[in-house]
């Protein structure tokens, strides 16, 4: 395979980008140039701290190297992070190297992320989606036939516990309930923001509602509580997409903290740590979802691995990956393109736009 010749970083930000850290600290696209001229493309995080982890440390580890030993240089590259980040910002960038090695070594071999997964893999394939809402679920969503993860953990209150807190949640539950009708998955996500008690008293109130699962009820740091409510909670408990490393899912799995695993492979430490992933919740009979599934990125994955293949809708203004497919009708097909099939316009690496190294 290809020696690699270049590392390339750069953070596009684009005019609907959000104004808070899925800008500032997320979304830097790796470019990872082998010697024939083959560019191998990836997302990762971390915004300009990340950026500088690859410039000052990982690209000088694989310079002058063969593009190939993609699960040798993910462990090189893990143990030079470890003295100062291996979770965070530093795993969020090795996350887009990986990636972008991934496709070279996809598109050195002319087959898609998912043949390489998975010879035997359907493709094209359609694979159901559900759509991720903010405050309620707009009209064109209600229309829809997706399910549909209602965001319960922001909207910018202080009080996030107590009886009035709870009946707010209730009734917006009811709310989205009404709207999608009471066939379509419906689940809520609390973005780590609730505590114990009010994880319990709202799953023991929206019991009629038929949730499939809450995300991230409490804190990551709250493994007790986790514990608990793998216990007492009627309903099963999402989570994973700010764990890092299959190592750190590890423990995850072996206590049983969540049902659903919600890996991102932008940030987990990329397709080398979402591999192990699955492997490790198919022998647990855990479910995976990653989170924003419905982007390339992971979608390869889901398509190749997965017995129960479910994508989450990903990031609108993401737009600069070009070649990731609509989702059309509530399903979104795998393209069959080598590598992870997406197409980059080389003027990100310039543009006034971006910020670069
Ligand atoms: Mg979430």
């Amino acid at each position: 395979m290809p020696t690699i010749c270049d590392v390339r970083v750069c953070q596009p930000i684009t005019a609907n980008s959000p104004g808070d850290w899925r800008t500032s600290i997320g979304q830097i696209l790796v470019a990872i140039e082998a010697i024939d001229g083959t560019i191998g493309y990836g997302v990762g995080g971390g915004g300009l701290a990340g950026m500088h982890v690859i410039d000052s440390v990982l690209k000088g580890l694989l310079l002058d190297r063969d593009s190939e030993p993609v699960e040798e240089h993910w462990s090189r590259l893990s143990k030079a992070v470890l003295p100062f980040g291996p979770e965070g910002i530093a795993m969020m960038a090795l996350s887009g190297v990986d990636l972008a090695l991934w496709d070279l070594r996809g598109k050195c071999n002319q087959k898609s992320v998912a043949q390489i997964l998975n010879p035997d893999v359907q493709i094209p394939q359609s694979i159901p989606t559900y759509q991720t809402v903010w405050e309620s679920v707009p009209p064109e969503i209600a229309e829809a036939t997706t399910g549909v993860k209602l965001h319960l953990g922001a909207g910018g209150s202080s009080n996030l516990s107590g009886p009035a807190f709870v009946d707010s949640l209730v009734q917006r539950v009811e709310q989205a309930r009404e709207a999608i009708g009471k066939n379509r998955p419906l689940m809520v996500d609390a973005w780590m923001t609730w505590n114990l008690e009010t994880t319990l008293e709202f799953s023991t109130r929206v019991e009629s509602f038929n949730l499939e699962w809450i995300e991230e009820p409490l804190p990551l740091t709250d493994t007790a509580g986790y514990e608990t409510l793998s216990r007492q909670c009627t309903i099963p408990i999402a989570g994973g997409e700010h764990i890092f490393t299959a190592h750190n899912f590890q423990e995850i799995i072996d206590r049983r903290l969540h049902s659903i695993l919600q890996p991102d492979v932008c940030w987990v430490g990329g397709m080398t740590e979402l591999v192990k992933i699955y492997a490790r919740a198919c022998e647990a009979q855990l479910r995976v979802i990653p989170h924003r599934g419905a982007e390339l990125w992971s979608l390869h994955a889901i398509a190749a691995l997965d017995n129960q293949p479910l994508a989450e809708s990903g990031r609108p203004w993401m737009n600069w990956v070009g070649g990731q497919p609509e989702i059309v009708d509530g399903v979104i097909q795998l393209p069959n393109r080598p590598g992870f099939g997406v197409e980059i316009d080389q003027a990100l690496f310039h543009a006034s736009t971006t910020k670069r190294l």
